[in-house]
């Protein structure tokens, strides 16, 4: 295989490389900051599909109205233990801190909230907000879809019907030790992934695509088409499912709890016309405490060094658990910089010369 070439760059000049160019387009300083830390910290977690990939989709998505700067969420609905949240098409980065932090005080509160949020621009990499809830001393739980983004064949089909639909659990962590977070969309890769791998990054596994013809893929064409920049309006194929039958029937359920449910909308159908996509978003906020399983981070890690302690397969060097991939990720990454492909680079920086942005050295 070619080897593949990078740029690489520390998270802090990264950080504030991307906030200057969402200030220029007109976010307020904390929000361009907010959209900047939780980018990097995608990048930096491993999920470069979810980093700074995304810095030039945000501004067309901006410059065409679909995502709305400077929002603030509104509440429809609430009670002491549940709330309804619109997110205005605001920022995700934005809409989901106001929506996460305020389940986890209302589980601080009652011992288990419930937060359905509708309408929020793309909330990124849905393990920030399981950590974020972890990090207060919740377990929490979130399903999500992407209303209006038909991306994924279910098992058995050819067609696009899903969106690629992740689901999040966040146990609060032991000192010292990594966070236990399950973050997994429920398409064999998420789409970001193939964006990747379209920008001569690493390659999506072969059959993770499904052309029109029900052929098996790997080619980011069968998403995207041959037209640039990458749109997956533009191509005619769709990613699979993960996991055979299971991933299917698991991302079925996040359109009807991430989108309906919360009132959003679901991926599909084709016919609803607007391009604007949205996150709809299902968390559930447990408070350990409150089930009598106040020592729960020291036995979830009991449980995970036992898990670790399973003789590895053939060809494998080592067993983990969940959230240990991003932790390690996050340690050499925070050390050695942030190595980004070079279209993604380039996309970046052709972006801050024509918004007169100082490229860092
Ligand atoms: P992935 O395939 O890399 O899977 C990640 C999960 O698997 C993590 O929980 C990780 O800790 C765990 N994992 C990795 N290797 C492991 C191992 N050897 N043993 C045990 N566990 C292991 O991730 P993905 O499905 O490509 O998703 C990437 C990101 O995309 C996620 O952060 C997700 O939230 C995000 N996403 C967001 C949206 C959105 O609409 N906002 C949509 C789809 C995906």
């Amino acid at each position: 295989m070619a080897e593949l070439k990078t740029y690489t760059i520390a998270a802090e000049a990264l950080r504030e490389f991307v906030g200057t160019i969402f200030r220029k387009v007109g976010c307020n300083d904390t929000e361009a900051k907010a959209i900047a830390w939780f980018l990097v910290s995608a990048n930096l977690t491993g999920h470069d599909s979810h980093g700074v990939i995304r810095v030039t989709r945000y501004v067309a998505d901006v410059r065409l109205g679909h995502t709305v700067p400077n929002q603030s969420m509104t509440i429809v609905s609430e009670t002491e233990t549940h709330a309804v949240v619109e997110g205005n098409h605001g920022f995700g980065q934005t809409i989901g801190p106001q929506a996460v932090d305020l389940g986890i005080a209302k589980a601080k509160k009652a011992g288990l909230s419930v937060v359905a949020l509708r309408h929020s621009a793309h909330i990124g990499r849905i393990g920030d907000w399981g950590e974020r809830a972890a990090a207060a001393g919740l377990v929490s739980i979130h399903f999500v879809n992407v209303e209006n983004s038909l991306l994924v064949a279910p098992f058995g089909g050819r067609a696009r019907r899903f969106a690629t639909n992740p689901i999040c659990i966040g146990i609060p962590p032991l000192d010292g030790r990594p966070m236990l977070l399950a973050d997994l969309a429920t398409s064999i890769v998420a789409e970001g992934k193939v964006m990747v791998a379209a920008n001569g990054g690493k390659p999506v596994p072969e059959g993770a695509l499904i052309g029109p013809d029900g052929k098996l893929s790997a080619d980011p064409e069968v998403l995207y088409g041959d037209a640039r920049p990458f749109s997956a309006r533009n191509g005619i194929g769709a990613i699979r499912a993960f996991g055979e039958h299971k991933g299917s029937a698991l991302a079925f359920m996040c359109e009807i709890l991430g989108g309906l449910f919360t009132g959003g909308g679901t991926a599909g159908p084709e016919q609803k016309g607007s391009a604007r996509v949205s996150n709809g978003m299902l968390s559930i906020y447990l408070d350990p405490n409150h089930f009598g399983a106040s020592d729960l981070a020291r036995k979830a890690m009991e449980y995970a060094d036992y898990v670790k302690s399973s003789p590895t397969a053939a060809g494998i060097e080592e067993v983990l658990v969940p959230g240990e991939p991003e932790a390690r990720n996050r340690v050499t990454r925070t050390a050695q910089g942030i190595p980004l492909q070079l279209d993604t680079w380039n996309g970046i920086c052709a972006l801050a010369r024509e918004l007169q942005v100082p490229i860092p050295a």
